[in-house]
């Protein structure tokens, strides 16, 4: 017979609020097992006396097969003299010691809960806050760490009998459910009209009658509130845009399951695997011939639609009792943040919607549905936010701790400590008022919730950027150095990290904006970088902006730019939808503008010439929403499944030229060729030009790793094909797939650099 030994044995990640204790406990009963396992600051702490063999099969067991909702960062297993145990116990949570834990993500409801809510012989039947410690509210009501009741929005719900007894019993699903509820003792639901009077009888059931009637409710929600539609009838969905005041963005639908998003769209497995995963993501798919029998004012003007499945008990019984399809979009105005406080719901919303169910769970902290796409075997997010925040992402630089602040659009910030990085929420555009309040109190949070007192401080180069001057104040009131971060040399530094490159990389860094130490507006770079340093090698030929950032809303002058640098004058450039829809007098204006360098910065962006493109096609000239031009011009090229011969073009002295493309487009506009080939072989060229581009750094350099950030490369088309051509040509190539390559995951690469500069002692 197998000798007795002790053993210790430590894990750490996402441990503690997912069940851990229960399952530790159980196998620890299967194998006969005595000791006790415990929660404290720095993870789970296991002491067991048994065999070497059931110890080990014990330990290997929990590390390959943990619960669903846990991540395993780290382990460790000591053995030591048998402690005498006589039973295995769980015991109360150790000691603070000013270490932290990772803080899980809402997570949607599980199958065992959704089985418990439509069974009529269940205690829990139609109760719309079941939940269990596989599943349900975290992040959004988590006042403050330990993760406790005590400490959630549910302590002012006291458990009733039949749940205190879950919640105490190792061998329940709701073992230590923080948010353990049931309709005896737990939140209630109420449907309010607009002018405050509440409407009597069942809310779920009086919600779906609403919505059926073509009426918009305000639902509150796991991170938020959403505004629901029914998109049964064009006029209800149009009803709704004009109130959003929200013109011609697509909107987010829900469907009741996935047979139904598959009745409407073409579902690949990886976006299959997207849509069902705890996170419940919106996901963006392929419309499919079916979709054209719903009105088109859901999503005029794009192919892929943002869809996502139900991920709340309320979410589900809307659905499954009521509609199949639903319009969910966030309720706020365009780029403000997302309501979450009930008197903000009554105030801003009223004038919106027409009722309002809502609930007496508070939701401590907002929390917009993420948003993601995969593109072949890729995951692209979109949006990282709900589900997702703040599960910790690698930084395995440095163990120092960082604030980083973020760009100024799609706004995320970043804070770092010990090797790991916790990224915020989506804010938004904090060119508005209330977005900058939401980031000030998620900053003042993220510090306290991870307890981290930064040593430094990153944010962006741009001067001029909200977040600079926030960053600007934190350095000097916490007295502690501030490091300002190009902001392309971020996107690379945001794909090093993820992906633990230590390496010098070629840097090829695709967006719309970001602010250049040389006073020109850059986006279209290829750098030579680490993660400390970097040098601009390469670029995209500058062009003027006529009027500045206006021609960022007013892509008809981009495409103005390009076509007098393509062809020299305004006289030269053959007539075309664009040139008819600006007049010859406003072209002559832009001309004059950018001859006598009036209000023209000059740029190298990438979206620029996207936008341009997209205007000189006639396409699109003021987008309705961010990056609509490209996302038209995308659509124009279709799936675009193979590259074609690409336009001409130019590399001289390490800058790309677009002239000779440009005029080649517009002699095939001239001579009436079809919008999809000129789309395609557009897209060809900017990805054929680019792999050439590296090719010659490569000749010069000696380098052949790339990778690839920035806002571009959610493009279907360039992500299909460019990092696949790379390879082809013997690079190895590295891509975000954690961390959305646009801004919204801008901060985690500031931080990473200020990592890397700290380590390197250049501070
Ligand atoms: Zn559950
Ligand atoms: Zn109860
Ligand atoms: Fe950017």
């Amino acid at each position: 017979m197998d000798r007795i030994i002790g053993a210790v044995i430590r894990f750490q990640g996402i441990v503690q609020g997912v069940g851990f204790r229960p399952l530790v406990y159980r196998r620890a009963l299967s194998l006969d097992l005595k000791g006790n396992i415990r929660n404290t600051d720095r993870g789970v702490f296991i002491q067991v006396d048994g065999t070497e063999t059931s110890i080990r099969q014990f330990y290997e067991g929990i590390l390959h097969d943990p619960p669903v909702l846990a991540e395993i960062h780290e382990s460790s297993i000591d053995i030591v003299r048998p402690y005498g145990y006589k039973e295995f116990v769980i015991k109360g949570s150790g000691e603070d010691g000013g270490g932290f834990t990772p803080v899980s993500p809402d997570i949607a409801t599980c199958d065992s809960c959704l089985q418990e809510i439509i069974d009529p012989a269940d205690r829990r039947y139609r109760y719309a806050f079941t939940n269990c410690t596989d599943c349900g509210p975290r992040f959004t009501i988590i006042q403050t760490i330990p993760y406790d009741r005590e400490n959630t929005t549910m302590r002012v719900f006291p458990m009733c009998e039949q749940c205190s007894a879950e919640y105490g019993d190792p061998l329940n699903r709701r073992y230590h459910a923080q948010p353990n509820a049931c309709g005896v003792c737990g939140p209630e639901l109420r449907l309010l009209l607009s002018d405050g009077s509440e409407m009597q009888g069942d809310p779920i059931g009086e919600t779906i009658d609403l919505l059926g009637q073509g009426l918009i409710v305000a639902v509150k929600g796991l991170g938020g509130y959403h505004l629901a539609v029914s998109p049964e009838r064009g006029a209800w969905v149009q009803r709704l845009r004009e109130r959003k005041r929200r013109p011609g963005k697509p909107f987010a639908l829900m469907a009741r399951d996935l047979e139904t998003v598959k009745g409407y769209c073409v579902v690949s497995q990886l976006e299959e695997e997207l849509l069902t995963s705890p996170a419940r993501p919106i996901v963006l798919v392929q419309r499919s011939g079916e979709f054209e029998t719903l009105p088109s004012e859901i999503a005029p003007d794009t192919d892929r639609l943002g869809i996502m499945l139900p991920y709340t008990p309320l979410h589900h019984l809307i659905m499954q009792e009521g509609h199949r399809l639903l319009i969910m979009t966030s309720a706020n105005f365009s780029e403000e943040p997302l309501v979450y406080r009930d008197d903000d719901a009554g105030r801003n919303l009223s004038n919106i919607a027409d009722a309002f169910l809502i609930h007496n769970r508070d939701i401590h902290r907002p929390c917009d549905d993420s948003v993601v796409s995969g593109v072949g075997n890729r995951v692209v997010p979109v949006r990282r936010s709900r589900g997702y925040v703040p599960k910790m992402i690698r930084a395995e630089r440095s163990k120092r701790q960082v604030f980083a602040a973020g760009a100024s659009e799609k706004n995320t910030f970043c804070v770092f400590k010990e090797r790991k990085a916790f990224l915020s929420h989506h804010l938004g555009d904090l060119n508005n008022e209330k977005s900058l309040d939401a980031y000030t109190h998620g900053v003042t949070d993220f510090l306290s919730m991870f307890r981290i007192k930064p040593e430094a401080v990153a944010c962006d180069l741009h001067p001029d950027y909200e977040s600079t001057h926030y960053a600007e104040k934190a350095a000097a009131e916490w007295e502690v150095p501030l490091l300002r971060i190009q902001h392309h040399h971020a996107h690379i530094s945001a794909v090093l990290g993820e992906h633990n490159v230590g390496e010098r990389v070629i840097g090829v860094a695709y967006d719309g904006t970001g602010y250049g130490p040389d006073e020109t507006v850059w986006g279209g770079e290829f750098l030579l970088a680490d993660a400390a340093h970097y040098e601009r090698v390469g670029h995209y030929a500058t062009v003027p902006m006529p009027g500045g950032e206006k021609s960022i809303e007013e892509i008809d002058r981009m495409g103005a730019s390009y076509l007098l640098a393509a062809y020299g004058s305004s006289k030269q450039i053959p007539t075309l939808p664009l040139t008819e829809h600006l007049g010859m007098r406003k072209l002559q204006l832009f001309e004059e503008m950018i001859d006598a360098g009036l209000n023209t910065p000059y740029t190298s962006s990438c979206g620029r010439l996207f936008d341009a493109v997209s205007a000189i096609m006639g396409l699109c000239y003021a987008p309705a929403y961010d990056a609509q031009g490209a996302i038209l011009l995308e659509r124009e090229a279709g799936g675009c499944d193979e590259l074609v011969e690409p336009y001409p073009y130019r590399i001289h002295e390490g800058v790309l030229h677009f002239d000779d493309m440009i005029r080649s487009i517009v002699g095939d506009m001239v001579k009436g060729v079809e919008h999809k080939k000129i789309a395609t072989r557009f897209h060809s060229t900017v990805i054929l030009s680019s792999i050439d581009m590296c090719i010659r750094i490569r000749e010069q350099s000696g380098i052949s790793t790339v990778a690839l950030g920035g806002g571009v490369f959610q493009n279907r088309i360039v992500l299909g094909h460019f990092p696949g051509g790379l390879e082809e040509k013997g690079f190895q190539v590295y891509v975000n797939s954690l961390l959305p390559p646009n801004d919204g995951g801008i901060s985690y690469g500031q931080g990473i650099t200020a990592l890397a500069l700290l380590e390197g002692g250049a501070l």
